[in-house]
């Protein structure tokens, strides 16, 4: 599958994207993943980024175009892909539609996980991440917490709260989504590529997912 999730953050993309690659081998490419590998790895790229992560604010879409052509050029993305935070704003939307034309690569349709703002606000105040680079296990307080003593059930490593996870990122993320992310919405339905899932349980959604990929 050629999938676009699109959707506020704490809406559940990536969960949406793991249990989808499941189902049939394609691989999510998420951009907030690559970026924090490449703040974690010192690179220039993730020195220019870290910045306007901590604050919850978009980085340059230059930076995440020239990131993304190449990554979608790599051999393990022939099966297909989920694309999980990106794009993020028209001109990246845009840009992905010519990088695709030129790649010769088409979408099956553009996912977009619509979930009540309460619910949002309480996965992302509540979530913890595995600090293991390699495993970066999701957990939630309440529904699905880390063991005990706050490690990952995976691997053992401490679960912590991202920079961006903060009650003022978090407000930030979510404007800056309204302001920049949600036009996108428009922008697909205008391409005929949108189908809009109310999304609370990520394995309903996947199932309705996979349901109108099969129509
Ligand atoms: P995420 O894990 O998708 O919430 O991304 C974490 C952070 O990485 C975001 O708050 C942005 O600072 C940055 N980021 C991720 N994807 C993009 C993108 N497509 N365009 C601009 N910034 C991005």
């Amino acid at each position: 599958m050629k999938i676009i999730l699109l959707g506020a953050p704490g809406a559940g993309k990536g969960t949406v994207a793991k249990l989808l690659m499941e189902a049939d081998g394609s691989i999510q490419i998420s951009t907030g993943d690559l970026l924090r590998a490449a703040v974690k790895e010192g690179t220039e790229l993730g020195r220019q980024a870290k910045g306007y992560m901590d604050r919850g604010d978009l980085v340059p879409d230059s930076l995440i175009m020239d990131m993304m052509e190449i990554r979608l050029q790599e051999k393990d993305c022939r099966q297909g892909f989920l694309l999980d935070g990106f794009p993020r704003t028209i001109p990246q939307a845009e840009a992905l539609k010519e990088v695709m034309k030129r790649l010769d690569i088409s979408l099956d349709f553009v996912v977009n996980l619509d979930v009540p703002r309460d619910i949002i606000l309480d996965r992302l105040t509540t979530r913890r991440t595995c600090a293991n680079g390699s495993c970066q296990e999701i957990y939630n307080t309440k529904s699905n917490p880390p063991n005990a003593d706050g490690t990952c059930k995976k691997c053992g490593s401490p679960t912590i709260q991202r920079d961006d996870e903060t009650e003022g990122a978090i407000l930030n993320r979510l404007e800056v989504y309204n302001e920049k992310t949600a036009p996108l919405i428009g922008f697909y339905q205008g391409e005929g590529l949108l189908k809009t899932f109310l999304s609370v349980n990520s394995k309903d959604t996947v199932e309705a997912v996979i349901k109108a990929l099969k129509e």
